[in-house]
């Protein structure tokens, strides 16, 4: 009927795109996370955001609030913005789900001091060579001699309110980094000058100490993605799924942390993960998320949920998953599905994992 080609159409069947942090060791991967995490936190308001397992989540509603005072009236399609906490090359490479990085998209950063270096070229050869999206932080901008912080301020006005000095300087260190990427083959300009958006990689100067440009950042990331992801980011029933890493729990047992790309999770679902002793064969027992980051301090407590759509990070709690290998998929047994070949799916993933570590 129409109505369901309007629902297929709709941008209302999105699922959050999946973020991934990378860069030189000291650009400020961590510290950048953090601040993407704790603005609002700072403030007393939580906004939404629920630090999860391997994974922070911020719902639309809480990047439109943070990024207002960038008059960006444009839509948010997509329900959120799942950022993988795990800086560095590992949650890239290491993580992957039925062949394909988990990764949609990924913040490369850059110490707008220091200039390129060897693990910003390790890493933009990582993100050519899969074709991923990525949008350049080119952080630490607060330590250009003179700067004047403006707290969490969008980076134009911040940069507005500089001395002529920390502006020349600014813009001379934004030209050599831009000449220095044009030497590995890629163009790169300014977002807020960038006409190009297509051909020329974006570049969004930010502090992870003090916030400036943060704004722009989340923006870009969300509007990047929904317009050039489309069909990547349509929501999809079947399960992509992969674990992050296996933890002991006080109370749970051995549990699986894992982030849901696609599908839907239920609690009591028939689940098949790549052990070190075969295929673990195993049925969800809760299906758990941390508390929203107000209540983080309430330590050791879980909600539980009832089922859980991507994009999302969760722990499962299940017998058995002692042996459980993190980088593999996770796969769920459906009336119809042969249990068999799901083993062997399931154990296919162990070949490449061991692959990868040879390789490093
Ligand atoms: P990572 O190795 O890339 O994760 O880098 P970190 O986040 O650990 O940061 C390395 C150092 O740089 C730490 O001392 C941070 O406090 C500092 N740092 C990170 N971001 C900024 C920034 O925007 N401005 C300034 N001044 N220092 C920063």
């Amino acid at each position: 009927s129409s109505s369901d080609i309007q629902a297929n159409n709709s941008e209302g069947n999105l699922r959050s795109p999946i973020c991934c942090i990378m860069g030189h060791v000291d650009t400020g991967k961590t510290k950048l996370l953090d601040c993407i995490r704790h603005t609002n936190v700072q403030e007393g308001e939580a906004g939404g955001i629920t630090q999860q397992i391997g994974a922070t989540y911020f719902p639309a509603e809480n990047i439109r609030e943070r990024t207002r005072e960038l008059k960006a009236d444009a839509k948010l399609n997509v329900p959120g913005l799942l950022v993988i906490d795990t800086p560095g090359h590992e949650s890239f490479t290491n993580l992957r789900s039925r062949g394909s990085g988990l990764c949609d998209i990924a913040i490369l950063v850059v110490d707008i001091m220091h200039g390129l270096e060897p693990q910003t070229i390790e890493s933009l050869n990582l993100l050519r060579m899969r074709n991923t999206e990525f949008i350049v932080a080119l952080n630490k901008v607060d330590r250009l001699y003179g700067w004047k912080t403006l707290r969490n301020a969008p980076i134009v006005k911040a940069l507005k309110q500089q001395s002529k000095d920390v502006q020349n300087e600014f813009n001379m260190r934004v030209t050599s980094v831009i000449t220095q990427f044009k030497e590995q083959g890629l163009n790169t300009e300014l977002y807020y000058k960038n006409k190009d958006m297509g051909e020329t990689f974006n570049i969004v100067p930010t502090s992870a100490i003090s916030g400036e440009g943060v704004p722009d950042l989340l923006l870009l990331l969300v509007q990047w993605s929904q317009k050039t992801m489309i069909e990547k980011l349509t929501f999809k029933n079947e399960l992509e799924c992969t674990v992050l890493e296996v933890k002991v729990v006080e109370g749970h047992g051995t549990t699986i942390d894992v982030v849901l790309v696609n599908g839907v999770l239920h609690e009591g679902d028939q689940i098949v993960v790549c052990g070190m002793q075969g295929p673990i064969v195993t049925t969800i027992r809760a299906l758990l998320t941390p508390h929203p980051m107000k209540e983080l301090r309430v330590k050791g407590t879980y909600l539980h949920h009832k089922q859980i759509k991507a994009a999302q990070g969760i722990k499962i709690s299940a017998q058995g998953l002692e042996h459980a290998i993190a980088g593999t998929g996770l796969y769920v047994v459906g009336p119809d599905d042969d249990l068999e070949e799901i083993k062997r799916s399931a154990m296919e993933d162990m070949e490449s994992v061991l692959n990868r570590i040879e390789k490093t």
